[in-house]
């Protein structure tokens, strides 16, 4: 997937990766009423684009898999390496932090509120050398 493809639906939907179920549903009634191939049909590809973009984003679960998928694509056009994926019971816990061991011989420290927001998976940089750490949780 090229980059400027990543999170097309929102574009698509005229909303962000931060829009709510019910303004995600509020857009696509909207939309999909302004290029309903009823009322224009010269807009029908579009209005395929917004039913397709609905049909991923109406779902919670499919819309998750989608933010995973383009964050791992955002990453890879930033050329990030990914040195291991772990989940978060591989942690240790170190005073009120939690770290993981890099190849490099430095750590991962992870603070708790890097999980603060929805992603389902958290990227981390080493403290020392160029490597993530991808934790799904
Ligand atoms: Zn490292």
């Amino acid at each position: 997937m090229p980059s400027d493809n990543n999170y097309e639906y929102y574009k698509v939907l005229q909303c962000s990766r931060d829009s709510s179920q019910d303004e995600i549903k509020r857009a696509y009634h909207r939309l999909a009423l302004i290029h309903h191939p009823d009322k224009n049909s010269a807009n029908s590809e579009k209005f395929l684009e917004i039913e397709e973009a609905w049909r991923i984003l109406s779902q919670p679960n499919s819309r998750r898999k989608y933010d995973a998928e383009c964050r791992q694509a955002e990453l890879e056009s930033e050329n990030i390496l990914i040195h291991e994926r772990i989940s978060l019971k591989d942690l240790k816990t170190e005073d009120q932090k939690l770290s993981f061991p890099c190849r490099c011989g430095n750590n991962y420290l992870i603070n708790k509120d890097d999980f603060n927001n929805d992603d389902e998976t958290v990227y981390i940089p080493c403290q020392e050398c160029t490597f993530f750490i991808a934790i799904d949780r």
